[in-house]
């Protein structure tokens, strides 16, 4: 299939589904790890098209989501120094802070830019050699090497007034954070399609070993169905494997270039997720080598811990133990226009994407 109408296509999605309702015997629950199949699965209602033996289950892979809210007051800060431009991606201009969201505090004045590429900033930063431009790096390993490409180009070019935040995440630790906390019983893995680019198959090595199978998926309709199906034909065999569904873009090695940049400047670190607290190893902040371009060597801002909103249910929804319905806020007082919490900010958080195609009822 090469064009995207075919991976849309209603009778081919029609007769997978199909054979998957004829193949399954066993319940099962399967999580996709990300944002971006969370919003494929409720803008296409694939999971009504499914026996009710299959669960499906939203995971931690909204970068936005599990950016936790003291960064977003740490950026909000360095917003507010004076000759400091805050360089961001669209999406987390709209999360809460404890006090504000970086949009709020663009309307107080603050100079914060939307870019489209972490080279944006690199060039924001020299166009503007007056003022300190500091990059707020959010995602996984899909974005991840391109903060650090930043990174070396302004090491390169011997940028004095550009730095990164990194608030950069990494899939294997949460992966076994998830499966080791014992919280829900999880038989498959719809594993994200644009971060196996960059890794291929390692990281989901460990949860098959664990018994849990696991499929690389694309974002279509279509891919993820077919990828339903492989996971219910392991289940229903007995294997646990890793398998690529999305082979049109994945190789089972990834990119050893992006992950050799990656690596080069940035370490594994402790990290915070958004309502889901510490997990050892799962973030990367940039090596010593490069501190100079570490915004948290450069300005020296403290700021108090942080709490998740009163009522919000935004860790289990993420750590796949609640739907958007369980939470009491849900389509009152959070909604899209009026985000209580992150996975209600951004398109593919599980709140938002669950307000918008599957109704607004509390069912
Ligand atoms: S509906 Fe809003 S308040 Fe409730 S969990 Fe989702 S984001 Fe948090």
């Amino acid at each position: 299939m090469k064009h995207r109408s075919e991976y849309r296509n209603p009778l081919l999605a029609g007769a997978i589904a199909d054979r998957i309702n004829r193949i399954s015997r066993k319940p099962c629950s399967f999580m996709e790890f990300c944002g971006g199949h969370t919003l494929t699965i409720a803008r296409h209602g694939i999971g009504s098209m499914l026996s009710e033996r299959i669960n499906l289950l939203s995971g931690p892979g909204c970068p936005v989501c599990v950016t936790p809210m003291e960064e977003v007051d740490l950026m909000s800060a360095l917003a507010g120094l004076p000759d400091v431009i805050v360089a961001t991606y669209g999406d987390m201009l709209r999360v809460p802070g404890s006090k504000a969201s970086l949009l709020e505090r663009r309307a107080e004045g603050a100079d914060v830019r939307v870019v489209y590429s972490s080279y944006d900033a690199v060039e924001l930063a020299m166009s503007n050699p007056h003022r300190q431009v500091v990059f707020f790096g959010i995602g996984f390993e899909t974005t991840a090497p391109a903060t650090a490409a930043a990174v070396l180009k302004a090491s390169s070019l011997g940028l004095e007034n550009f730095s990164v935040i990194s608030a950069h995440k990494t899939t294997p630790p949460i992966i076994a954070a998830l499966l080791s906390s014992g919280e829900m019983r999880l038989d498959g893995l719809v594993c994200p399609g644009h971060v196996s680019v960059i890794t291929g198959v390692a990281p989901y090595r460990q949860a098959a070993a664990q018994g849990v199978s696991c499929v690389i998926t694309g974002f279509e309709p279509v891919d993820i169905l077919q990828a339903v199906l492989m996971l219910v034909e392991q289940v229903e065999q007995g294997r646990s494997e890793v398998e690529i569904q999305y082979s049109r873009t994945v190789r089972d090695e990834g990119n050893p270039r992006a992950l050799r940049i990656m690596e080069r400047v940035f370490a594994p670190v402790a990290s915070n997720w958004r309502g889901i607290g510490v997990v050892p190893g799962s973030g990367l902040e940039v090596r010593e080598q490069y501190c100079a371009f570490n915004a948290r060597n450069r300005f020296d801002i403290t700021l108090p811990e942080t709490d998740e909103p009163a009522g919000c249910i935004c860790g289990r929804i993420l750590r796949g133990a609640a739907s958007p319905a369980d939470c009491p806020l849900f389509a009152g007082r959070c909604t899209p226009t009026s985000p209580v919490g992150a996975c209600m900010v951004s398109s593919e958080g599980a709140c938002q994407a669950h307000f918008r195609f599957r109704g607004h009822a509390r069912l």
